[in-house]
């Protein structure tokens, strides 16, 4: 398939890759986030063999691989299979949509373990073929309800463990609605089912038919689909928005996690096998990846942790104050075909007046084209790519209108540090 071929809002996957910039990207659903030393090797392997050598970790988790040819895609999808990283169709993958809190089971602070909750709904959502019919961005999030929240990612459809309860129990809330139900921990595959049923009927009384569940409620509301579900929803208690940053070491009992950051979400294959060979050797044989551009590593003891972080190259990031961890950038050019600059080059090179802006957290996005693709939802300072010069966008997304436009990269040095002087404490 060719790239002006490929249908609008499209999500890739292994069995259906995109063709981009570079050539194909390949992007895999890890279940529940869990990548064993063993797959993790296989993958790198992979990606020294038929992609461009680089990984990138996305914003829910997944895998991607650029650069395939396509003629080394037959062999690239078998050698993926063999460590069971492959569905068994590209309906199937598409419609697995679903972000695990990346401690499940592990986690001291959370409600329950999830992970036979999680396994059920990928496999409901698999096998009923009437789901298959949702859109291919339609995700769902599984919270334990521990310290590494998902609050702050985007769903469809979201469950979060409850506390406190006598017996396993999730709040179920649709997108950005500000009601929730309670149900039975068992009952989660079922729920989730009849509220995506609700969604698909609802949609194609559209004359538009909305992609999103957010899109949907706002034309034609949140009660239809509650009660298309059988369920009654009360309001929801604000959940907290701040995205966690599990960096360095973290104690669990005798042992713990060891969590190392990726710039820009990317990590060379050597790199990860390198992680790999530390996650068998230190930890517990296997990785979890996090939206947050995270991979954790469980199972590593304090001085374990020590030994790794002393030989963690410059990739990995391990302290919190790194200013790369204030600049969010998509894989930018060349290996997206609609990327409009460099955006991983740009947004390093800006990464210190990013951090001037504010002492913690994400305050700049640096992306390629209007999509915005890395980051969904609003920064402080979004610079969005056009003809190889930048449009500035203040406290918004990529597709806002911006307040300045045509800027070089000397120029947005100029922009960012006229905000740092001015309004950084604002920000
Ligand atoms: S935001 Fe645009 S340039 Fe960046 S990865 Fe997405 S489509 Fe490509």
């Amino acid at each position: 398939m060719s790239a002006a071929n490929q249908p609008k809002g499209w999500c890739p996957g292994a069995l259906r890759p995109m063709l981009s910039g570079d050539g194909y990207l390949v992007r895999l659903r890890i279940s529940g986030g869990v990548v064993s030393a063993v797959a993790a090797r296989a993958i790198a392997d992979c990606v020294q063999r038929y992609c461009n050598g680089l990984l990138d970790l996305s914003a829910r988790a997944n895998l991607q691989l650029r650069g395939v040819q396509e003629a080394s895609l037959p062999a690239l999808v078998e050698a993926l299979q063999v460590h069971g990283l492959i569905d068994e169709s590209a309906e199937a993958e598409a419609v697995r949509n679903v972000l695990a809190s990346p401690l499940a089971g592990l986690a001291p602070d959370a409600a329950f373990d999830i992970r036979p909750h999680v396994r059920a709904l990928e496999q409901r959502l698999v096998s009923d073929d009437a789901l298959h019919g949702l859109p291919s961005k339609f995700g769902f999030i599984v919270d334990d309800g521990g310290d590494l929240s998902l609050a702050s990612i985007g769903a469809d459809i979201r469950f979060v463990a409850l506390h406190d309860q006598s017996a396993p129990r999730f709040l179920v809330s649709l997108a950005c609605c500000d009601e929730a139900a309670v149900i039975e921990a068992v009952e989660l595959p079922d729920v989730a089912a009849r509220l995506a049923t609700a969604f698909i009927n609802e949609a194609r009384q559209c004359e538009t038919p909305p992609r999103r569940m957010a899109a949907l409620i706002a034309s034609r509301g949140a009660a239809v689909i509650w009660r298309a579900a059988g369920l009654a929803p009360s309001p929801q208690i604000p959940r907290a928005t701040s995205p966690p940053q599990p960096l360095g070491h973290h104690p669990i009992g005798a042992s713990g996690f060891l969590g190392l950051g990726l710039a820009f979400g990317r990590v060379s294959a050597q790199d990860l096998a390198w992680l790999a060979d530390m996650a068998q050797a230190h930890g517990a044989g296997v990785m979890r990846l996090t939206p947050w551009r995270t991979i954790l590593l469980p199972g590593v003891d304090a001085k374990a942790a020590q030994h790794i972080l002393s030989q963690a190259s410059d990739a990995f990031i391990t302290d919190s104050s790194d200013a790369r961890l204030a600049v969010i950038a998509c894989p930018g050019a060349p290996a997206c075909a609609s990327a409009e600059s460099p955006t991983q080059g740009d947004a390093l090179a800006l990464s210190l007046l990013a951090r001037a802006l504010s002492p913690a957290g994400v305050t700049l996005h640096v992306s390629g084209c209007a999509k915005g693709c890395a980051r969904p939802q609003a920064s402080a300072v979004t610079l969005v790519a056009r003809a190889g010069l930048y449009d500035l966008i203040t406290q918004g997304r990529a597709s806002d209108t911006p307040v300045q436009q045509g800027l070089d990269l000397t120029a947005c040095r100029a922009a960012l540090r006229a905000m740092a002087a001015t309004e950084g404490a604002r920000l």
